[in-house]
């Protein structure tokens, strides 16, 4: 069975309307997410204008401050801080990858945690590991979504997370694991791959190499989730080898229309949340 992530998020973000909407009536103002964009990064345009398109969908408020590729730390740390200090905002994230001249973590810094809605600050994180109630990072979020909407159940399950970075890598497996799974993370050092995803019960991808998950690696009826997003020839694919291990797998997302659509709808509902929070 495929995960329509499509529309699993198309529900998602039709029960926001609504919640934005009484929200926004109680502030007296529309709830409202900020975007740093710095650089002229094809494909990360492309990702700002989708998230703003999503705001707009579900009533958001949404600003894009645009920054040229050679802005200094100084000026980008402060613009990042307006922002940030800005009572329209109850969101704000810095749409990466940053220019290589630019210090991430200092210009990340400068978000506070309430308002981290990417979920990417170390106080989120740290939060996360203890399991405690923070902002989760929008595309580990969107995963474990898609499980419970397709009414997988994990606890004592064998997950697997091929990929550790701390976008998304290591907050799927911290929730994987505070969901009670039992959980290994793989890893370009890893040795045998292929034994360690053949006893997932649970498979997440998220590498960015097309075809790296091939069927002879995937336990017949295991559940695989593809997170990888990679161009080949003008067409976007995963990380998973689709038609083969769809003949193996009980549940699997497709690319494009799998987590994909998820990521933006955990963003709309994480600003969401922040200023239900900061209320
Ligand atoms: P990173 O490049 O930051 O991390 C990739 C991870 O994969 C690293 O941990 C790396 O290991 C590991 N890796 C690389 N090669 C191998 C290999 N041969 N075997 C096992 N592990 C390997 O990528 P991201 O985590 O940011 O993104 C991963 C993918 O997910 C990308 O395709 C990205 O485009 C996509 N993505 C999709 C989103 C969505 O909304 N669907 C959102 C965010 C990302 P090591 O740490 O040792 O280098």
């Amino acid at each position: 069975m495929i995960i329509d992530g499509k529309a699993i998020a198309g529900i998602v973000r039709e029960g926001l309307k609504a919640r934005a909407a009484a929200l926004g009536a109680r502030l007296g103002r529309k709830v409202g997410l900020a975007v740093v964009l710095i650089g002229d990064d094809p494909a990360s345009a492309v990702y700002v204008r989708n998230k703003m398109r999503a705001c707009e969908e579900v009533g958001l408020f949404s600003e894009t401050v645009s920054l040229p590729a050679d802005v200094s730390q100084g000026e980008a740390e402060r613009a990042v801080s307006l922002l940030a200090e800005d009572a329209r905002f109850d969101g704000v994230l810095v749409q990466l990858p940053l220019p290589a001249h630019l210090d991430e973590r200092r210009i990340l810094s400068r978000i506070p945690f309430a308002k981290d809605v990417d979920g990417f600050s170390a106080e989120n994180l740290g939060r996360l590991a203890k399991g405690e109630p923070c902002c989760v990072a929008c595309t580990p979020r969107g995963v474990m979504e898609l499980l419970q909407a397709s009414g997988v159940s994990l606890a004592g399950k064998h997950a697997v997370v091929v990929g550790r970075s701390n976008v998304v890598g290591k907050p799927m497996a911290m929730l994987l694991l505070n969901a009670d799974a039992t959980v290994t993370v793989c890893h370009s050092k890893t040795r045998g791959l292929k034994e360690e995803c053949l006893r997932a019960d649970v498979l997440v991808a998220a590498v960015g190499r097309p075809a790296l998950i091939t069927a002879d690696m995937v336990k017949q009826g295991a559940v695989v989730i593809d997170v990888g997003i990679n161009r080949v020839d003008g067409k976007l694919v995963g990380d998973v080898d689709f038609p083969a291990v769809s003949e193996k797998a009980s549940l699997i997302t497709p690319v494009p229309g799998g987590v994909g659509p998820m990521t933006v709808a955990m963003l709309l509902l994480n600003t969401v949340e922040a200023a239900e929070r900061a209320r």
